[in-house]
């Protein structure tokens, strides 16, 4: 469907959980989520029915995010649903990957297209202080089940921080070189956790272009991530810059959120509600959703930070 800006709305993110395995410091508090009630949350079979609905309305594009995905009771069967409706192409999902070794190839089986796997440093230390629970050889475990389980064209999600990751840039593009697999630098928010972060911390992607000059940019871009390459390697980097550069005249989603709310723009606070609504209410909610998407964001930098009136792992990124 086209909103009122000329912009082909096509891709739907779905948050299933706002409940995850680990608590990373950039995105949600260290004592996880409040307590929600189970019939304020949206259930399997009224994602399904939401996800149906947007469908109808020419949505194309899935993806399954969180809170994390895979702690969400009945994921596979989700997946394996929605891959079958008519008029979705394709199923992603984004995960941290602490348990695709138990579930990759259930996912793969359900019909899931791709994953993007969120690794900020390959250093186990600095892992589990910036996840605070997690364990680095977990994650890497998972990147190796993903790809033994016949998953393609993965990305690696990596949120760049001052002071933190910044000096694992080249080892994080050397994996390119290893590998046919995409590694995408996405500049940090203020939005949830980001919003208490140091200045010095939100750090712009131009930084990976410094530190590897033998970056060639791509003819391709994929929907917000710029793309580049080392010359000859299998894999590519992708640069998603939501601070240094506005993409949202070219943006083609929307979000729903866990307890069924629909955000047509990740940093304004507008929602609208589908828990409880029928299928062909849902479709009407949609498309009044898509009608309302704002023009673009507000100024967004660490003094101005979002509107969104969530924390991340509420929306799913
Ligand atoms: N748990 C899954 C994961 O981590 O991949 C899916 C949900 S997570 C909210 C989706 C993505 O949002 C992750 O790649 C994460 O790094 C990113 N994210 C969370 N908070 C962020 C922030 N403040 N700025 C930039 N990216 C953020
Ligand atoms: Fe969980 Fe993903 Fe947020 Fe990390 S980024 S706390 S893995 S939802």
């Amino acid at each position: 469907m086209i909103d009122n800006y000329n912009r082909q709305i096509n891709y739907l993110r779905v948050s299933v959980t706002d409940k995850c395995n680990l608590r990373c410091r950039y995105c949600m508090p260290e004592e996880g989520v409040p307590h929600r009630e189970h019939k304020d949350m949206m259930t399997v079979d009224e994602t399904f029915m939401a996800i149906k609905a947007a469908a109808e309305l020419g949505i194309k594009k899935i993806r399954i995010t969180g809170g994390e995905p895979l702690v969400k009771r009945g994921i596979i069967n989700l997946c394996r649903e929605v891959a079958e409706i008519p008029g979705i192409e394709e199923v992603c999902m984004t995960t941290n990957g602490i348990l695709l070794p138990q579930m990759a190839e259930d996912l793969k089986a359900a019909g899931v297209d791709r994953l993007n796997i969120s690794l900020d440093t390959l250093d186990p230390e600095k892992f589990h202080y910036i996840t605070r629970v997690g364990q680095l050889q977990d994650v890497l475990d998972g990147m190796k089940a993903a790809e033994e389980a016949g998953f393609e064209n993965t990305k690696i999600n990596c949120v760049l921080m001052g002071g933190f990751n910044d000096d694992e840039i080249e080892d994080f593009v050397n994996l390119t070189r290893e590998k046919p697999i995409e590694v995408r630098f996405i500049e940090l928010m203020p939005i949830g956790g980001g919003i208490g972060f140091d200045k010095q911390q939100f750090v712009s992607c131009e930084e990976v272009l410094k530190r590897v000059p033998e970056l060639e940019p791509m003819n391709q871009e994929d929907g917000v991530a710029k793309l580049y390459k080392i010359p000859g390697a299998p894999g590519r980097v992708g640069l998603i810059r939501p601070i240094s550069c506005e993409f949202c005249e070219g943006c083609n989603k929307i979000r729903l959120t866990a307890d069924g709310k629909i955000k047509p723009c990740l940093h304004s606070d507008l929602e609208i509600p589908l828990k409880g609504l029928m299928q062909e209410e849902m479709t009407e909610a949609l498309r009044k959703s898509i009608l309302d998407k704002p023009e673009r964001r507000e100024e967004l930098d660490a003094d101005n930070p979002s509107r969104a009136g969530r924390d991340m792992n509420q929306i799913g990124g």
